[in-house]
């Protein structure tokens, strides 16, 4: 029995010996096997059969109204009234079907049974598109609970607010549509993860001819107000509640728009998702606004924040706790402390060499690129110091055929809802002016949404030993991108000190940032601090 449950467009298929008419023997059996196929139409489920030439014609069973009868250990008889459309052919038919083994005939009448149960069709047609209820990609990798958590998070509309306040990120979006509004007139799109809908709306103010804005909190239900408040540009907008992986649209987008980045651009897992869109909802070679995203990394030096990370962990050393040693959970603490990464904007004359980058196409990638990252590192030190850690930003391209525009996370560039962020390492290690720095960042993703990192920075030691064949200084470190430390409720730690330190580190212009666009829009304004930036 080949059974074939569908991922993408629910169906399930068996394999038969023949099948033929009652009345009439139009389809005797023959050498090629016959596929029977339950699938849903239209919202309605229905029973077909093919033969290598195609579907057999008028053999169509609508499951709502057929049943079927066991006429031998092989044999079955599946009476209907026929789905047909022709009113000649609408008399009740019967369908004899010859399995193979028992078995596979056992399996036909309990799947007959299930695909006429509501439960399975239940859902498959909804007004604004159908919702297929197959475990979706989605399902079967992330966990129920971190789901739960996710989309009960931005069904908030603080959360909304916290992003659309931020902007840098949503005048970027804006100018990037209506500067391009050449590729939204008159086309399809599909927004991917609507959120409060705003997107969309943009794509309507540049003339978009329909827009369809998918969103799978309760955010849905806002944007759909949203939306009608702005009635003349919400009449080409359709809400459609579900994720995107498992909606069904009337019709396939020109374009897709969304805003899928989270911190270190693959935080909360959604780019995958913007790519199963891709896959699913966009006409081949379709517009994807963004269509790029890069990660950038560099090492950085920065004493202060080495030492804060560490001092936190000194409440462990305590001998004496309320009569009681806490030192046996020091060495636990510390290292819990350097496993999350942090989270603020940082000067970036803390750099110490140019950046590196790490390039996602998004029209090319494949969702399973994403579920593994392996960067190798190399950077040459602009400055002789102690190496902390590695920074780490992104940037994402909006490909307009009118207008290129970047927007960009960078440090030195206005601060977004994202920061930057760090990685910092218990051991930080040494470097001269010019010498090499090697490593490696990995980035296993996991089922909560996030990213396991495992980083190694290395670098040869100067002094004799380097001389004679060169040591190798390493230090590594494990991270869960899921648990961030969020440093901006610290006072800002780029003090006159620290800037009185500069000029033995990097000046600014020795590092050639990628923003691409800095001088960007005038409307700019910081998001504030403590804005409780939990997930992007
Ligand atoms: N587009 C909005 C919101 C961006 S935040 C804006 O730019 O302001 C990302 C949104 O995508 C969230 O509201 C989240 O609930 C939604 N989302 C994340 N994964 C999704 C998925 N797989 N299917 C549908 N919506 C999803």
């Amino acid at each position: 029995m080949e059974v074939l449950a569908g991922q993408k467009h629910k169906h399930l298929e068996f394999t038969l010996v023949a099948v033929s008419e009652l009345s009439s023997s139009s389809v005797p059996p023959s050498s090629t096997p016959v596929i029977a196929r339950f699938s849903v139409d239209s919202g309605v489920a229905e029973l077909r059969f093919r033969q290598a030439s195609g579907f057999i014609d008028g053999f169509n069973v609508n499951l709502g109204t057929a049943q079927l009868f066991k006429l031998g250990p092989l044999k079955s008889l599946c009476i209907s009234g026929s789905s047909d459309s022709n009113k000649e052919k609408s008399y009740a038919r019967g369908v004899t079907i010859l399995f193979r083994n028992e078995e596979e005939s056992r399996d036909f009448h309990s799947a007959f049974e299930q695909w006429q149960n509501e439960d399975v069709t239940q859902g498959t047609h909804l007004p604004n598109g159908a919702i297929s209820d197959v475990k979706s990609k989605f399902d079967n990798k992330i966990e129920p609970s971190s789901a739960k958590m996710y989309f009960h998070y931005y069904g908030q509309l603080l959360h909304q607010q916290n992003m659309l306040q931020d902007y840098v990120r949503t005048g970027t979006y804006y100018a990037a549509v209506i500067e391009n509004r050449a590729d939204f007139t008159g086309r399809v799109v599909v927004d991917v993860g609507a959120g409060s809908g705003i997107l969309s709306l943009f794509a309507a103010q540049a003339g978009a001819k329909h827009i369809y804005a998918v969103e799978a909190s309760e955010m849905a239900e806002y944007a759909r107000k949203l939306i009608a408040g702005n009635p003349s540009l919400g009449q080409r907008i359709t809400v459609i509640k579900g994720k995107v992986e498992e909606v069904e649209l009337p019709e396939k987008a020109d374009i897709l728009i969304s805003e899928p980045m989270g911190t270190l651009l693959v935080n909360e897992r959604m780019l995958e998702s913007y790519i199963i869109a891709r896959d699913r909802l966009l006409v081949p070679k379709g517009k994807m606004f963004p269509s790029v995203g890069r990660i950038h990394m560099a090492p950085f030096s920065d004493e202060y924040l080495f030492v804060e990370i560490a001092n936190k962990a000194l409440f462990w050393q305590q001998q004496n706790y309320y009569g009681v040693d806490l030192t046996a959970l020091h060495g636990s603490a510390f290292q819990g402390y350097f496993s999350q990464p942090v989270v603020d904007a940082f000067d970036p004359r803390l750099l110490v060499s140019p950046p590196m980058s790490h390039v996602i196409d998004f029209n090319e990638a494949k969702e399973e690129d994403l579920y593994e990252m392996d960067i190798p590192l190399k950077f040459v030190a602009s400055v002789g110091t102690r190496v902390h850690g590695l920074a780490c930003w992104f940037d994402v391209l909006f490909n307009g055929s009118t207008v290129q525009r970047w927007l960009t996370t960078a440090p030195g560039a206005p601060t977004t809802h994202w920061y930057q962020i760090r990685c910092v390492l218990s051991q930080p290690i040494y470097v001269m002016a010019g010498q090499e720095i090697t490593g490696r960042l990995h980035m296993v993703a996991h089922n909560a949404q996030s990213y396991t990192i495992y980083l190694t920075l290395s670098a040869k030691m100067w002094g004799p030993g380097a001389e004679q064949g060169g040591i190798i200084q390493s230090s590594s470190c494990k991270l869960d991108l899921k648990e961030p430390y969020y440093r901006m409720s610290q006072p800002q730690p780029y003090t006159t000190a620290q800037d009185q330190q500069s000029h033995q580190l990097l000046q600014p212009q020795d590092i050639p940032i990628h923003t691409d666009d800095l001088e960007e829009p005038k409307l700019l304004q910081q998001p504030l601090e403590n804005s409780g930036a939990q997930l992007q």
